[in-house]
C-alpha cells in the first residue's frame, strides 16, 4: 500500500536510492519512502562489475573513495548485513609510453591524500597475476587498497537496514511525474496515486532526465549500453586484482562470492572495428522512460574470447557460461550530478555516475542526507557536482571512462 504522504520521497530503488533510505533513516529521518518501478535493484545495479577503486584524477573522486571506503571495510558494523570488500587492488596494465605517462600523472595527488599507488615494471606484474601475458606491456600501475565488492548484496544490505530504522520500500510503482508548486516540489504523481512530500529525491538512475523534465528541469543524463561476460570455473584466479587494459579498457575480475569464475568487462566494438570506451556524444535519441531488454551486441563475444586469449594463458579456451548488457548512466563529463536541484526547493538529484555509481555509494549516500537534512553536505564540499555545472558551463572535471 502506497503512503499519501512522506517527509521524504526518494524515486528509484538502486543502490544509491536504498543507501540514502539507510542514511537519512540512521540519522532519525524515518518518514522516507522509497519508490522503485520495478524490483529493487533491477536498474543499472544490477549489470555492475562491483570495482572499487581509489584509482581517479580528479581530488574529489579520491575523496569519495576514501570516505566510501572506511564504510565498505566496516559494512556489516554499519547495517547488519554482510558484504565481502575485498580489497585484491587494481592492476592499470599499459602498452604504450603515452598510457604510462598517463598513470604517473595523478601519483602526486595519490601521494598527498594517502594512497598507496606504486608504478610497476612487468616483472612485478607477473607477481600479481601469474600466467598473464606481460612482454607487450610496458608497465603498469597498482593500488592494494583497491578491491571489489557485489552490488546487489550491498543493495540488500541497506535496503535492509533502512527498513528496520523504519522506512518504506514499494516496488512495482512508477513515478510519473514530480508535481510543483510555484518553485517548490510538493510531491510525486504514481501508477497508483499521488504522494505528498516536503523533499524528493531523483536517484533514477540513467532514467533520470525524462523525470525532472515533468518539473521542467533540464538534466544531461543518458544511458549508454556497456557489458559484461562471465566464464565457466577457472578457480586458479580466484584471489587476483581486477585488471586492466588501460589502452582497451578491457578488464576482469573474479566473481563475487567465491571467485570461482571470471567476469569480463568489454568496451563496445564500433562498425569499423575500432574500441569505444565512452560515448563520443550523448545520443540523439532515445525511449526514456521505458528502455527495451538489452541485448548483448554479438560482435562482442569473439573480440572478448580473442583478448581475453592473447592475455592470460588460462583464457585460452575460454567459454562464457552467460552475459549480459546493461547501462552506463552518462554524463558530459562523466561525473554525477549530486545535491539540491538549483531554482526548485524540495527537489535533489543524485544520480549519472557515468559507470562507477556503487563504489562511491556510501559517501554519496551520506553527503546527499546530510544535504537533504542539513541544507548542504558538509563532510565533504561537493558543491562541484551540483547541476549547476551544466547551467552555468563550469567544467571542474576531467571526463574519463572506464
Ligand atoms: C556493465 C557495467 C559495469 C559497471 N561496473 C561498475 C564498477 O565496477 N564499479 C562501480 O562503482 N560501478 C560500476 N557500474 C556502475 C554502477 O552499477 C552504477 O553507477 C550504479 O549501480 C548506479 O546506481 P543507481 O542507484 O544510481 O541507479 P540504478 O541502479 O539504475 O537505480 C535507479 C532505479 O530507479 C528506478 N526508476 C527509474 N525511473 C523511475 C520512475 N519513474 N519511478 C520509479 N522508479 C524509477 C529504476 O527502475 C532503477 O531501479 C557499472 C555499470 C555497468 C552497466
Amino acid at each position: 500500500m502506497l503512503p499519501r504522504t512522506a517527509s521524504t520521497v526518494i524515486v528509484g530503488g538502486g543502490i544509491v536510492g536504498a543507501a540514502t533510505a539507510h542514511f537519512l533513516a540512521d540519522r532519525g529521518e524515518t518518514d522516507v519512502l522509497v519508490i522503485e518501478r520495478g524490483a529493487l535493484g533491477s536498474g543499472t545495479t544490477a549489470g555492475g562489475l562491483g570495482g572499487i577503486r581509489h584509482q581517479f584524477v580528479d581530488e574529489l573522486d579520491v575523496r569519495l573513495s576514501l570516505m566510501a571506503s572506511a564504510f565498505w571495510r566496516e559494512f556489516e558494523a554499519f547495517t547488519g548485513s554482510a558484504h565481502a570488500f575485498e580489497q585484491r587492488g587494481y592492476l592499470f596494465i599499459v602498452q604504450t609510453e603515452e598510457g604510462l605517462a598517463q598513470m604517473r600523472e595523478p601519483l602526486p595527488l595519490y601521494e598527498r591524500l594517502g594512497v598507496p599507488v606504486k608504478m610497476l615494471e612487468q616483472s612485478d606484474i607477473a607477481k600479481l597475476v601469474p600466467g598473464l601475458r606481460t612482454d607487450d606491456l610496458s608497465g603498469g600501475r597498482f593500488c592494494a587498497t583497491d578491491g571489489y565488492g557485489d552490488a546487489p548484496t550491498a543493495l540488500a544490505g541497506f535496503a535492509s537496514a533502512a527498513t528496520l530504522e523504519g522506512a518504506t520500500f514499494v516496488e512495482h510503482t512508477a513515478v510519473t511525474e514530480v508535481v510543483r508548486d510555484g518553485d517548490r516540489v510538493t510531491g510525486v504523481r504514481t501508477s497508483a496515486g499521488d504522494v505528498s512530500a516536503e523533499r524528493v529525491l531523483l536517484a533514477t538512475g540513467c532514467w533520470t532526465s525524462a523525470l525532472a523534465r515533468t518539473a521542467g528541469v533540464e538534466v544531461p543524463i543518458w544511458p549508454y549500453r556497456r557489458s559484461i561476460f562471465e566464464s565457466t570455473p577457472l578457480p586458479r584466479l580466484a584471489r587476483i586484482p581486477m585488471t586492466i587494459e588501460w589502452e582497451s579498457g578491457f578488464h576482469f575480475r573474479p566473481s563475487p562470492r567465491g571467485g570461482v569464475t571470471q567476469r569480463f568487462a568489454v568496451p563496445n566494438i564500433a562498425s569499423a572495428g575500432l574500441i569505444e570506451k565512452g560515448p563520443a556524444s550523448p545520443p540523439r535519441s532515445f525511449d526514456e522512460l521505458t528502455f527495451p531488454p538489452l541485448e548483448v551486441p554479438p560482435q562482442l563475444s569473439p573480440w572478448a574470447r580473442a583478448r581475453a586469449a592473447h592475455r592470460h594463458e588460462a583464457f585460452a579456451d575460454l567459454t562464457f557460461a552467460r552475459s549480459w548488457s546493461c547501462y552506463y548512466e552518462m554524463t558530459p563529463d562523466d561525473h554525477p550530478i549530486v545535491g539540491w536541484v538549483p531554482g526548485v526547493r524540495g527537489l535533489a538529484i543524485a544520480a549519472g555516475f557515468s559507470g562507477h555509481g556503487f563504489m562511491h555509494t556510501p559517501a554519496t549516500a551520506q553527503l546527499i542526507a546530510e544535504e537533504l537534512l542539513d541544507g548542504k553536505a558538509h563532510t565533504l564540499d561537493i558543491s562541484d557536482l551540483s547541476l549547476e555545472r551544466f547551467q552555468s558551463g563550469r567544467r571542474p572535471f576531467t571526463a574519463t571512462v572506464l
